[in-house]
């Protein structure tokens, strides 16, 4: 239902990667080409970013369509980063409107985005989590899941794994796109829609949909998880739903060890 980006390579503006491209999120908003749920994504958006030398990125958010936030584009011309993440929101039924349930939520380094739905959210999340969410929405209450296993010391994609299984064993009928950064790196899940990644030198864009039709872009296939740092993408099937875990990840190379796209065995959380 939503459409997400995530960026990371050399400085760029945030206008050359979400409104000029001819497909740009910017655009997706109305007219998404990919979406497999949903066709309009009007109810909010957001943009998180990192300013060279602080950790902790900025969030722009709210609560409209993209396209009628008239001092975007000029705000986004002169305003630069090596790593963005942002999303535009189509917004489940019963979930709450306005700026603070639109992505990314964030928390010290982390930026975060929920592409899907998390059916009856409301019946089994953890009465202790819920006062605790920025908005009453599935995707923070899956941020709040993400963020407990981040602080646990989780890499970021086993802390999306870990999220999925869980969210999965209470809704299997769920859909989970995920999309997380640290500013550094970026990890990212199809789970139920369209993930899409496009290599340059230097730089990676992962994002739903490809936004032109340039050579490049790479469809990640359902199921699966991505990890990308600028230049190199790795891609793994998730752990099935059915399927036990087992002791650990397979051997592999590191995230960022490489310049080129490996596809690798099971991943378990
Ligand atoms: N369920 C989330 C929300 O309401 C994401 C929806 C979507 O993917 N469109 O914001």
């Amino acid at each position: 239902m939503c459409r997400h980006l995530a960026y990371a390579g050399p400085p760029a503006s945030l206008r050359s990667l979400l409104v000029d491209p001819p497909h740009s999120l910017y655009r997706q908003a109305w007219a998404p080409r990919r979406q497999r749920h949903g066709t309009v994504n009007a109810d909010g958006f957001g943009i998180g970013w990192y300013a060279a030398g602080d950790p902790v990125p900025a969030r722009y958010r709210q609560g409209g369509p993209m396209w009628a936030d008239l001092s975007l584009p000029d705000l986004a011309r002169v305003t630069r980063s090596g790593t963005v993440l942002a999303a535009v929101r189509s917004a489940t039924p019963g979930t709450a409107a306005g700026a603070e349930a639109a992505a990314p939520f964030g928390c010290g380094p982390w930026l975060f985005s929920h592409n899907g739905v998390a059916p009856g959210w409301r019946e089994w999340a953890d009465p202790a989590l819920v006062p605790s969410l920025e908005a009453l929405v599935d995707s923070a209450l899956l941020w709040a899941l993400a963020l407990r296993r981040l602080r646990a010391g989780a890499a970021m994609d086993a802390a999306l794994a870990g999220t999925i299984a869980d969210a999965e064993a209470a809704s299997p009928a769920g859909r989970y796109n995920l999309l997380l950064t640290d500013g550094r790196s970026i990890a990212a899940t199809a789970c139920g829609d369209t993930l899409w990644y496009r290599r340059s030198p230097g730089a990676v864009t992962v994002a739903s949909e490809p936004d032109d039709d340039g050579p490049g872009w790479t469809e990640v296939p359902d199921r699966h998880l991505l990890t990308a740092a600028p230049g190199h993408v790795r891609v793994r099937p998730l752990a099935g739903r059915s399927r036990a875990p087992s002791p650990g990840p397979p051997p592999g190379r590191a995230p960022g060890a490489g310049s080129d796209v490996s596809t690798e065995g099971i991943f378990t959380s």
